[in-house]
């Protein structure tokens, strides 16, 4: 890996990454959306960044990563999840804190704290999030798992990740005790995009449709 890529490399890499993730086709309006820059700023790094054999871009294909960008994306992601877990396990940040800080220290970790880090922490697979953490080789657990907003009424679930990008959100949801591996029952939807009822520790909650496409979920057995 190249010694001083810029941060803002790092940052169009990483999104790149997650947009791949979850749509089939990364466009450049995507980016522009994602990372909240100009259609023109975009344009203008998707040049550099094949310049440098880190993405190809073809019309009407999109953006994707070539292995040595994928390489870079999920080194930074490494750092940000070790991170965010590390400032919630050692100093008892708020898990809706941790994001933004991991934003920061992402890009100036060094390979040597990066492994005291994961050594620390015991060799961690998910962020506080629920996120996987990629390993040094870039491989990761993934689990399958549906968003909450998919999953039919009267069905246990196990919450397997929560998006970090809502601050608000993960207050709420922390707030009804509703992290990553609890176990809940999916029990209505209500009618005209109303919310989704769930049931945990014997106490009903409602959670809007919107945030409830950010909160992945799996079947739980029971
Ligand atoms: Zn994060």
């Amino acid at each position: 890996m190249e010694k001083m890529l810029s941060q803002s490399i790092e940052d169009y890499l990483k999104a790149i990454y997650e947009v791949e993730s979850s749509e089939e086709k990364v466009s450049t309006s995507a980016l522009s959306e994602k990372l909240g820059v100009s259609p023109a700023s975009v344009t203008s790094m998707v040049k550099k960044l094949s310049e440098r054999k880190l993405i190809t871009h073809k019309r009407y294909q999109g953006v994707k990563l070539t292995p040595a960008g994928r390489k870079i994306a999920l080194e930074i992601i490494r750092h940000h999840r070790l991170v965010e877990l590390y400032l919630k396990e050692a100093l008892g940040v708020p898990w809706d804190q941790v994001h933004q800080e991991a934003e920061k220290w992402e890009h100036v970790l060094s390979e040597d704290l990066e492994d005291r880090i994961d050594k620390f922490l015991g060799y961690p697979v998910t962020d506080p999030h629920g996120s996987p953490i990629p390993r040094r080789d870039g491989t990761m657990i993934v689990r399958q798992c549906d968003a909450l907003v998919d999953v039919e009424p009267d069905t246990l679930v196990k919450v397997v990740e929560v998006s970090d990008h809502d601050p608000e959100l993960l207050r709420y949801l922390g707030g009804i005790g509703l992290y990553p591996e609890t176990e809940m029952t999916v029990v209505s939807k209500q009618p005209f995009k109303g919310p989704i009822i769930v049931e945990l520790t014997g106490k009903e909650y409602p959670i809007g449709r919107n945030a409830a496409k950010y909160i992945l979920v799996e079947k739980a057995n029971n």
